[in-house]
């Protein structure tokens, strides 16, 4: 009987060790970059920008099929439906659509709640004659990969807080996806601490590789947050700040309706990318290995902002940050 006991006992140890979840404290970067592949950047990124999209706009239903592929990546890798089948649903001038929300975890509405998301739709199809869809490769079938690994990265792990992942429709037709999953956010009472937006990191900026800018630099702490983890990363883009940019994507909604900081990361420099809302957009144009350089840096700043409970808080100068969209 005696000898049973042993094995049992390792049995037992074994077992406990497989059900505990990995913890971020040891994770280095160079982990990160060897796990986020740039094989699945790649893959994502050709299916997401596929002819067969037919240029992601919910008129010519083509991001019904993008939405599609986003929902099963979500179930494939354990992150659960925000809303019943991860749909929050709207309408666009009579166009049905939806945004795509899953969750890592369970939800708890005590808890705080940071959102990842990027805009999955683009223009669709224009023309009648050459190349008539409008692939939107860079914009924003790299930011949406962003959000698509960033959440499989983060779904290993436990967090005390409530991680949301949000694919937009309708960014193109006036931000009206984040519009309205700002506004229902703002009606459930959702506490959301910060927002984080991927936007065209299908490019190297000019300044470096595997560095991004952030809209609204000056509004929060968050730019010096995350180069404090990842040294370099975010970067201050004069243009950004010039052009507003701060108020041209989804992280404006919940800046606007929640007033907490809510900004987007890019390497779209209007230096580095001829190809902006036009047919041409192109996945065979991009650079996946930088781009996934990114996207790694960036999964593992959000990891460690998590882990380390980062407090981003909006400076005076966020006062300064305009109300209304142009
Ligand atoms: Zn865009």
């Amino acid at each position: 009987m005696k000898k049973f006991i042993y094995p049992l006992f390792l049995v037992i140890i074994f077992g406990c060790q497989q059900a505990e979840k990995r913890t971020v404290a040891q994770l280095s970067l160079a982990e990160v970059q060897n796990e986020i592949t740039a094989a699945e950047t790649k893959r994502l990124l050709f299916t997401l920008a596929a002819d067969s999209m037919k240029g992601r706009d919910s008129d010519h239903k083509g991001y019904f099929k993008a939405a599609q592929f986003v929902t099963d990546y979500f179930a494939t890798h354990s992150i659960l439906p925000h809303y019943p089948n991860y749909q929050d649903t709207l309408s666009s001038k009579g166009v049905k659509s939806f945004n795509v929300v899953g969750q890592i975890g369970t939800y708890d509405p005590k808890k705080k709640t940071v959102l990842i998301g990027a805009h999955l739709d683009h223009v669709g199809i224009r023309g009648t004659e050459g190349d008539t869809i409008y692939n939107g490769a860079n914009d924003n079938a790299t930011g949406s990969t962003a959000v698509l690994q960033i959440g499989k990265f983060l779904a290993q792990f436990d967090w005390d807080k409530n991680i949301l992942l949000a694919l937009f429709a309708d960014e193109e037709k006036g931000l009206r996806g984040a519009y309205h999953l700002a506004q229902r956010f703002k009606e459930e009472g959702v506490s959301l601490e910060y927002m984080v937006n991927f936007e065209m990191l299908g490019t190297t900026l000019t300044s470096g590789s595997n560095q991004v800018y952030m809209t609204g630099y000056n509004y929060s702490n968050m730019p010096q947050q995350m180069n404090a983890i990842a040294p370099n990363f975010v970067q201050f883009l004069p243009q950004a700040k010039a052009l507003n940019l701060f108020m041209r994507s989804d992280n404006y909604a919940f800046y606007k309706a929640l007033n907490t900081p809510a900004f987007t990361l890019s390497s779209f420099d209007f230096k580095n990318f001829n190809f902006y809302h036009k047919a041409g957009d192109e996945a065979e144009k991009l650079e996946v290995e930088n781009m996934n350089q990114i996207i790694s840096t960036a999964a593992f700043t959000l990891a460690k902002m998590l882990h380390q409970k980062t407090v981003i808080t909006l400076t005076p100068e966020a006062q300064e940050a305009p109300l209304e969209r142009e």
